[in-house]
């Protein structure tokens, strides 16, 4: 199981002229599930984006730390290896590469004892998460994401997480195109990982239906860049309710 926490301090981002994210401070430890509300355009995506370090957003203060290590300093693909997991708001297609080449290839080198997972494991693991999400396992083979509809993208990104297994997820929409039984098994796949590996997650929503299967111990609204209010899941109730209107 395991054990320690994603760290954002102080953390103002933007994109060259804008500053989008004015000083997000949070923590979430393994196995807890922090969620993230906030209307449109307050900088909930920019925030997936920067902790994942995609181009085009610049830092301008604050840090961002896993356990210590300083994620802002690495490229995307070392804070996947330190254990950082995006599920993206808009799956991109990937014409050519299929999703089984496309994990194999994530996940050879970091294997937990340092060796090589053999094809085979992963194959039984992929197809033992297909199964617990309800995703057409016809598409494991297929080039990534190539004319599957956004719910199917979705369900994409949740078995590349069970696949992965990394320490923290950060879940942008997960549940936005989903179908209600879909939205009922991709929450639950996620809620069992924070049990089953200790995953801490941060779930970026719209709406509390997701957070009744994923449960979370911490919500925050985000409104201009800044987390205007923390609280419990009673505050995604009060959200739900009342609309974000208080808070901006
Ligand atoms: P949310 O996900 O909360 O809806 P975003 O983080 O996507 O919000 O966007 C916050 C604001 O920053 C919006 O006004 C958006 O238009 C702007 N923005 C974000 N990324 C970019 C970008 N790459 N180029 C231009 N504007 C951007
Ligand atoms: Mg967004």
């Amino acid at each position: 199981m395991s054990t320690g926490e994603l760290c954002i301090e102080g953390l103002r981002a933007g994109i060259p002229g804008r500053e989008i994210l004015q000083g997000v401070t949070l923590t979430v430890r393994s196995g807890e599930v922090h969620a993230v509300m906030g209307p449109n355009g307050s900088g909930k995506s920019t925030l997936a984006h920067v902790l994942m370090g995609r181009p085009g957003y610049e830092v301008l203060d604050g840090s961002v730390t896993l356990d210590g290590i300083d994620l802002l300093s690495l490229p995307t693909w070392q804070r996947a290896r330190a254990g950082l997991f995006l599920g993206m708001q808009h799956p991109i297609e990937v014409p050519g590469v299929s999703l089984t080449r496309t994990l194999l290839a994530a996940r050879a080198p970091v294997a937990d004892d340092g060796s090589h997972r053999p094809e085979k494991e992963m194959d039984v693991r992929l197809h033992d998460e297909a199964r617990r999400i309800g995703f057409d396992e016809r598409f494991l083979d297929r080039p990534l994401n190539v004319d599957l509809s956004g719910g199917e993208r979705k369900r994409n990104e949740t078995l590349q997480l069970g696949v992965l297994r990394p320490r923290f997820a950060i879940l942008d929409e997960i549940d936005s195109g989903l179908d209600v039984d879909a939205l009922g098994a991709v929450g639950r796949r996620v809620e069992e990982a924070t049990t089953e590996w200790g995953l801490g997650v941060l779930a970026i929503t719209h709406f509390r239906r997701l957070l009744n299967v994923l449960h979370p111990d911490v919500v925050h609204v985000l409104s201009e860049g800044r987390v205007v209010a923390t609280g419990s899941s009673e505050l995604a109730e009060l959200v739900d309710r009342t609309g974000y209107a208080a808070y901006s």
